[in-house]
């Protein structure tokens, strides 16, 4: 299996090289140059199979002869012996027609979780096999950082040094960092926002000689691996609930379009989707192109789901590479606009297109919270501030005869002053969890300075 570059500029490279990789030398996202293809009868045979046995039979499809079956198997055993669940994401019914995948029994209670285990032992398996190591380098205003951590902890050829903003994110996603104490975690708090996180990492990366020195690489939401950990959980719900014999639709709340990506991937791979509809916070850079074919840049606002706080959907460039069958040079033309005066319009037959696929919607902060409420009242369950998002995108929909799961992203706990502030109470910490505010914290203070954080490397590494 080839991967090819949305730009059109970078070689092609086999998984190996384009997990390790991450972006493309031209700047573009990597993508398999052609979708394999699950026949009905495959899909038919996966029917009540384990989580485990559907994951090898996806994932294999992407790693090729990169990593055989017997090799995958112990990686993928391993990344979901980490899951709380049995079933690792378990569905339940929530109403007539809605149904919801439960995708937070991971160890950092997001869906992150899904993809940071898998890649974490692909980089580990990949590393050694070369004789190599890496320093991965990222920065995070919650979710990804913890996710990072849990999946990349303990494995002996990467060092992770992961920034937060200092006194910008909440106890719970802090801890859930800090109190990792192996020896190959870092955790650094910056003087800073998120922004100069992000901007300390990219002075980092542009530092070709420090880059080549310590082998600096990423785990950000671009590397293909991740998507294709992410298509395994669409079969898995879809063939619950009936396919390849009924169509399913699926509601996903998203910022980033790299989990809704992961149900378009299912969709070519041939599962029966019949819609993908998108949530959106405030932050609707997604739903107004959908809304009107032009996509285009926005201030960022704080909103109660910030995991979804976005002002660039970067993954969308690989739909947007389908919708131009592959046409780099257009493809290329969009991005320059975009890089340019930070917007870009498609035309009415490529959003046409586009919107046979996707449906999308939006929610306020105020509607979050009395979404969380009916819905408690209405059910019972305590649904988290990013997931009832795509609860309400479903609603606003409408009916169809096709059954929509919507993709619960996070647990409940993980945002109590949310929960609070809809409910009036906080959901508990699962148990495992429970004891995360007595444990030891392990972080390192530094400015925002380049300077600082180079030599707070180095001297770590030596
Ligand atoms: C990261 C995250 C999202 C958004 O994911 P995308 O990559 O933007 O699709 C949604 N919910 C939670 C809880 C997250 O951590």
């Amino acid at each position: 299996m080839d991967y090819i570059s949305t730009r059109g500029q970078a070689p092609l490279l086999d998984f190996e090289r384009a997990t390790l990789r991450g972006l493309a030398d031209d700047g573009g996202l990597y993508l398999p140059s052609s979708w394999p293809v699950l026949s009905h009868d495959e899909m038919h045979d996966l029917q009540g199979h384990s989580y485990p046995d559907l994951a090898l039979c996806i994932i294999e499809k992407f790693t090729g002869d990169c990593l055989p079956g017997e090799a995958l198997r112990p990686l993928i055993d391993e990344a979901c012996a980490r899951f709380r669940h049995d079933a690792v994401a378990p569905v339940k019914q929530l109403d007539d027609r809605l149904f919801l995948m439960e995708l937070f029994h991971g160890p950092t209670l997001a869906f992150k979780d899904y993809a940071l285990q898998i890649l974490g032992r692909l980089f580990q398996h990949f590393l050694v096999r070369r004789s190599q190591t890496c320093t991965i380098l990222g920065a995070t205003s919650g979710d990804t950082g913890s996710a990072a951590i849990a999946g990349l902890k303990g494995l002996p050829a990467i060092e992770l040094f992961m920034l937060h903003p200092h006194n910008r994110v909440s106890g719970v996603q802090r801890r859930q960092m800090t109190t990792v104490l192996d020896d190959n975690i870092h955790n650094i708090a910056v003087e800073g926002t998120f922004d100069d996180c992000q901007n300390l990492v990219k002075s980092l990366f542009n530092d070709l000689d420090f880059k080549t020195a310590h082998s600096l690489s990423a785990v950000n939401s671009i590397n293909w691996a991740r998507i294709a950990a992410q298509v395994v959980y669409y079969f898995r719900a879809a063939l619950a609930l009936g396919a390849p014999e009924r169509e399913i639709s699926f509601s996903v709340p998203t910022g980033n379009f790299g989990n809704v990506l992961a149900g378009y991937v299912a969709k070519k791979m041939g599962l029966p989707i019949r819609k993908l509809i998108i949530g959106s916070n405030e932050n609707d850079i997604l739903t107004r192109f959908f809304e009107t074919g032009s996509m285009e840049r926005r201030d960022v606002r704080t909103t109660l789901s910030p995991s979804m706080d976005i002002g660039i959907s970067s993954n969308f460039e690989r739909y947007l590479f389908e919708l131009v069958d592959h046409d780099s040079d257009r493809l290329n033309g969009f991005m320059h606009e975009f890089q340019e005066n930070g917007r870009f319009e498609v035309g009415r037959d490529l959003l046409a297109r586009a919107r046979q696929d996707f449906s999308a919607y939006r929610l306020t902060d105020e509607d979050t919270r009395k979404d969380i409420k009916t819905t408690f009242d209405a059910t019972g369950e305590i649904i988290d501030p990013h997931s009832i998002i795509g609860v309400s995108a479903a609603r606003q929909e409408g009916f169809s005869d096709a059954p929509v799961v919507v993709l619960a992203t996070a647990h409940p706990a993980k945002f109590p002053e949310a929960i609070r502030s809809a409910l009036g109470f906080e959901a508990p910490l699962p148990a495992q969890l429970a004891d995360l505010f007595a444990l030891e914290e392990r972080c390192a203070h530094l400015p925002d300075c380049a300077a600082s954080l180079k030599r707070f490397i180095e001297t770590t590494l030596a």
